[in-house]
């Protein structure tokens, strides 16, 4: 069995960011990745707003990722509800916004980390304290085992370590998500926008990424019983067609043209915002960031950034206590990382019960049939987040 320093579990958006932001405050950790490389093509892209390009500046990789997807100016919501097509809202943003290919976001938190930081092919099966030396003890599915002096659980929305830490298991919407790009060799001729058609139970959001390729989502709603295979992309793309068969043309068309390799199907799961209230998020030296604290719906597209500001506030309380001196790792104190662990989790808490109310009873009003739900969602929307850009404003502080 070997003894380890830091261990990060997963690397997705937030285990490499995680793993940069310590590498920047001297920090030595080792990301496990149970996939045998990146896991960079499910998801196609994913939006990026203010909040998460202010992590993304700490983490010193923004100005690079800049450069591979254009600003998004305002966004625009198109009602379908009724005969004709209806535009109801058009919101001029002021703050950076703009669309990144999952690929570009984690090749580039990636190739920002030392050499060797990520071990692939490392599946977690399982973790326990050692009954001597209290150290959190990994075991995983190769029958190997390592001993780590701190761990960090990355692994998503379906986290071992977030059982391991007792937090209830968290719920899924009642609806799912296609994602898929299209390519236009020759240009398309969409605005720089956000556009969101919305019908019924259905909403479909579209984003250029660049002249070239566009990204796009639809969110509908879930019928357990289906037998259809949402795993095989034709699938897919036939499903959503017919599902969105009353919408117009342009919508008809991106689907239609998709890469057929970026099409993707996910059930919406979330943790419930009142069980973020009071879940306990560290033990010991063990800890969760990321989808696996606080997996919530797409419909603020908020997830990704809350665990880019997760990286960064965990690093920098970590190296607040001194952690980030010794050689080896020798200054990870137990009491030490406790501290710095209770001390991120007092920070982020708040942060993300709102971001997950938030998408929670926005969720919630999309799927709804009910009217007399639809209204009670809606004030409490209007009561609890009267501003509902708020959340943007959010900076994580410094590194
Ligand atoms: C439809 C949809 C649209 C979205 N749009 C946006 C958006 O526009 N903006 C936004 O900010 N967010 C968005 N999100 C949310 C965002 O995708 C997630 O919050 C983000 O990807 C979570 O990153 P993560 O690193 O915490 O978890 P994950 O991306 O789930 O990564 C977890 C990693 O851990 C690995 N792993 C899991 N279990 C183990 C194990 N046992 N052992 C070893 N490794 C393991 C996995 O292989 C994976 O690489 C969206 C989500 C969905 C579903």
């Amino acid at each position: 069995m070997d003894d380890d320093g830091v261990v990060i579990i997963g690397a997705g958006i937030c285990g490499l960011a995680t793993a940069l932001a310590l590498h920047k405050k001297g920090i030595k950790a080792v990301v496990m990745e149970r996939s045998e490389s990146l896991r960079n093509v499910t998801g196609a892209a994913i939006g990026i707003r203010p909040n998460g390009w202010r992590a993304l500046d700490q983490l010193g990789v923004a100005e690079t990722l800049r450069h591979t997807a254009i600003r998004v100016k305002r966004e625009r919501i198109i009602s379908l509800d009724g005969r004709r097509q209806k535009e109801i809202s058009l919101t001029n943003w002021d703050g950076e916004t703009r669309c990144l290919r999952r690929k570009d976001l984690i090749d580039t938190l990636y190739a920002a980390l030392p050499p060797g930081n990520v071990k692939f092919g490392c599946q977690l099966e399982s973790i326990k304290f050692d009954p001597y030396s209290t150290k959190p003890v990994l075991r995983f599915i190769d029958g190997s085992s390592i001993i780590a002096k701190v761990v960090i659980g990355c692994d998503g929305g379906k986290s071992i370590i977030a059982d391991f830490l007792n937090l209830k298991p968290t719920k899924m919407f009642p609806l799912g998500g296609v994602r898929g790009l299209t390519s236009y060799p020759n240009g398309h001729s969409y605005d720089h926008e956000f556009a969101r058609f919305q019908k019924d139970n259905i909403l479909v959001g579209r984003i250029p990424i660049n002249d070239n390729l566009v990204y796009w989502f639809c969110a509908h709603p879930y019928i357990p019983k289906d037998e259809k295979n949402w795993e095989d992309p034709e699938v897919i793309r036939q499903s959503t067609l017919e599902l969105l068969r009353d919408h117009p043309q342009e919508v008809h068309e991106l689907i239609e043209n998709a890469d057929m390799k970026s099409l993707s199907f996910t059930r919406l799961r979330y943790r419930a915002p009142w069980d973020l209230l009071t879940g306990t998020f560290c033990k010991g030296t063990v800890v969760v960031a990321g989808d696996a604290m606080h997996v919530m719906g797409p419909f603020l597209g908020q997830g990704g950034s809350a665990g880019l500001e997760d990286a960064v506030v965990l690093a920098r309380t970590m190296a607040q206590l001194g952690l980030n001196n010794g050689k080896g790792g020798s200054k990870l104190t137990v009491h030490g990382v406790e501290e710095a662990f209770n001390r991120f989790v007092k920070q982020r808490r708040m942060r993300v019960v709102r971001l997950s109310l938030q998408t929670y009873l926005t969720g919630m009003l999309l799927s709804t049939t009910s009217l007399l739900k639809k209204i009670m969602y809606i004030m409490l929307l209007i009561l609890l987040f009267h501003n509902k850009n708020s959340h943007l404003d959010y900076d994580c502080g410094d590194l």
